[in-house]
């Protein structure tokens, strides 16, 4: 997806600091970080959200999870604890429509769900 600004972060044709990379995932730091760590962890494939998952898709996105959680211990945001979150649609508040899950720590979270 040439339009697609995390899709071309996977390319590498946009700058990132990458925490993460392998065959089918990757992961950089927010450019806008809401707490001391703040990092995006995508497939390299192009899914634009929750919604366009399909069978097939489950191992791929169970890595994602095995993914934060090293990324947590590396981070050392693990013994604290960190908040996993995946925006999806208007409502959902997303703004970047390549699926992204956002692992975010380093400070108890303040802002309420909803
Ligand atoms: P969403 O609201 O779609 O779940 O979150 C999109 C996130 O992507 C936001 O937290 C925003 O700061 C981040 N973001 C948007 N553009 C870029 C970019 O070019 N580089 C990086 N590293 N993060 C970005
Ligand atoms: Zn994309």
């Amino acid at each position: 997806m040439d339009d697609c600004i995390f899709c071309r972060i996977s390319a590498g044709e946009l700058p990132a600091e990458i925490v993460h990379s392998d065959n089918e995932i990757m992961a950089f730091r927010d450019i806008n970080p809401v707490a001391p760590t703040h990092i995006l962890i995508i497939p390299r494939k192009h899914i634009p959200s929750n919604r366009e998952i399909q069978p097939g898709d489950e191992p791929l996105l169970g890595r994602l999870f095995v993914v934060a959680r090293d990324l947590a211990v590396m981070e050392g945001i693990d013994a604290q604890g960190y908040r996993l979150i995946l925006n999806t649609g208007d409502h959902g508040g997303q703004v970047v429509y390549h699926l992204h899950l956002h692992l975010i720590g380093g400070q108890a979270m303040q802002h309420p769900m909803g």
